[in-house]
């Protein structure tokens, strides 16, 4: 694939952070983000006339790369800051890992698919995102050698929130999670306060692909 960023391309992503403003996503660092980074190089080709509609779109394995509106939200609600180390559990395109890298933050990404940590690991490295790293495993028991973290981002909807993640968060962390079932999930926003303190807040409900035990090794 060619990595090629046309000023068609910059005029349509224009046109999207303006969508994602006039839709009230605020944040200026958030906005500032995504209007750099090119969003048609993580998605397949055949949807390259679509990267900068605010959808959600097939990625292959049956997975999706997120509308930007939930990417924005997600983003803004993380409140990241330069030099954090963010645990994201679904790396998918690997735009959202891209646009907390661009956030400077140093990134750790886990995938359960493996076709998809290949493809991406090696979009990132073409990409000279060096402050992310991939890894191919199931998310649920998070990172336990790389935590703890300041902040923890799961892209997929998830039933409950799994304790591993809880417990990885450093005191005073943020984990945005989207909980509930496949119908639909609310975004939860869980501070860390101290060792047993935590705080749940609740946000909008999204619509999510699911969270999945276990790995596919199908390339
Ligand atoms: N952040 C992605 C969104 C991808 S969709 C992006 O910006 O494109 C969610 C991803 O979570 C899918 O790729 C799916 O395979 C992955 N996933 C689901 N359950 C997982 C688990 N238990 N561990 C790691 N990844 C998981």
């Amino acid at each position: 694939m060619q990595l090629n960023d046309t000023y068609r391309h910059k005029g349509l992503r224009r046109q999207l952070i303006d969508e994602l403003k006039a839709k009230g996503i605020k944040d200026e660092k958030v906005l500032e983000a995504m209007s750099s980074l090119p969003r048609h190089f993580f998605l397949d080709t055949a949807f390259e006339e679509w990267a900068y509609m605010d959808k959600a779109f097939p990625i292959g394995n049956d997975q999706t790369i997120s509308q930007p509106y939930t990417v924005a939200y997600m983003t803004t609600l993380l409140a990241v800051k330069q030099g954090e180390n963010i645990l994201e559990i679904g790396t998918g395109s690997g735009y959202q890992a891209a646009i907390l890298a661009l956030l400077g933050a140093k990134v750790y990404t886990v995938e359960r698919q493996e076709h998809l940590y290949k493809r991406t690991k090696r979009l990132l490295e073409r990409l000279d995102l060096s402050n992310i790293k991939c890894f191919f495993k199931d998310g649920t028991n998070g990172l336990p050698e790389y935590a703890p973290f300041h902040k923890i981002i799961v892209t997929a909807g998830i039933p409950a929130v799994p304790e591993a993640l809880r417990q990885q968060l450093a005191i005073g962390g943020i984990l945005i999670i989207p909980v509930g079932k496949d119908e639909g999930q609310r975004m939860l926003k869980i501070v860390r306060h101290n060792t047993n303190e935590f705080e749940t807040i609740e946000n909008d409900t999204f619509r999510f692909v699911p969270f999945l035990k276990g790995v596919n090794k199908h390339k």
